[in-house]
């Protein structure tokens, strides 16, 4: 994804036009990198507009440390919750909070005699956290298009949820931090960037790194290996001898268990787990 400052204008502006049109808005990142996959800029571009963060890939990520963040979020006046964009789940919780945070809008209409209006919604979120999954679930549209373009398309239309909740079917598409070294990494980590930032086996090697540190003992189950003092090269190197990720003359194949790793990873075979917690 190549982000310029002048993409970055343009998306800011259709955002900014679209969300004159809602009363919520979805913010939508990924439960498994709760702080990259936000955008550093959203608080500003938001404004006061009810906000939920929708923590999605929930299948993904790890139960305790869900809880933590949303304790994070909460703490800071933020409503948040989990869902699974692809099973559809968390929406009645979704369509809850709505009521919640909208409530006092809904106070003075009904107080000006306006009743039954629909309170309209818009996801927004960077690029692979899930928001084209979540409008095609919410649609039953399979063909939606889900592309990385920035902003918003015309031609809008109003997906009905419950609760008299009316979701706009195009999302407005932000940009990650991705200029920060870590940020850059956790994104690249879980798919949402290219693997081109940098060659696979140092991906792999960063990734097996950090899962060293905070979930060792699901990939010592997972590939049926001991961790114990084992550097990370070392440990990618158990994994591939397990794995049979061999080349001729017993040479380890590192692009193979790179690519064995990360696909593993990415699904959730090595285990349901978080890259980030709350500081
Ligand atoms: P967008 O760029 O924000 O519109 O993201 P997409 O909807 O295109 O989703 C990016 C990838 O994440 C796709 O491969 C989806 O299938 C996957 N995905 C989306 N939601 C979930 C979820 O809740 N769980 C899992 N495991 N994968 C998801």
């Amino acid at each position: 994804i190549n982000w310029f400052p002048g993409h970055m204008k343009k998306t800011r502006e259709l955002i900014q036009k679209n969300l004159k049109l809602v009363d919520v808005v979805y913010e939508i990142i990924d439960s498994r990198i709760p702080l990259s996959s936000r955008n550093p800029e959203i608080d500003k571009l938001i404004g006061d507009k009810p906000r939920i963060v929708v923590m999605n890939k929930s299948d993904l990520s790890d139960t305790n440390i869900n809880k933590e963040w949303i304790n994070y979020f909460n703490k800071k006046g933020i409503n948040t919750l989990l869902i699974d964009a692809i099973k559809n789940k968390g929406i009645s919780e979704l369509v809850k909070q709505t009521e919640i945070v909208i409530k006092e809008k809904k106070e003075r209409q009904l107080d000006r005699g306006i009743k039954n209006k629909p309170i309209r919604a818009m996801i927004v979120g960077v690029p692979n956290v899930g928001k084209s999954t979540l409008i095609n679930s919410l649609s039953r549209r399979k063909s939606a298009k889900t592309g990385d373009k920035p902003g918003v398309t015309k031609g809008k239309q109003w997906i009905k949820l419950k609760g008299n909740i009316q979701l706009l079917d195009t999302p407005g598409i932000l940009w990650p931090k991705f200029e920060e070294q870590e940020v850059a990494r956790n994104l690249a980590f879980t798919g949402a960037i290219k693997d081109e930032i940098m060659d696979i086996e140092t991906l792999a090697l960063k990734l097996v790194e950090k899962l060293i540190k905070i979930a060792p003992f699901k990939l010592e189950k997972r590939y049926d290996i001991e961790i114990k003092e084992k550097s990370a090269l070392e440990v990618m190197e158990k994994i591939a001898l397990k794995r049979g990720a061999i080349l001729k003359g017993a040479e380890i194949d590192y692009t193979r268990v790179a690519n064995i790793i990360l696909d593993e990873f990415r699904s959730g075979i090595i285990g349901n787990i978080t890259l980030e917690r709350p500081s």
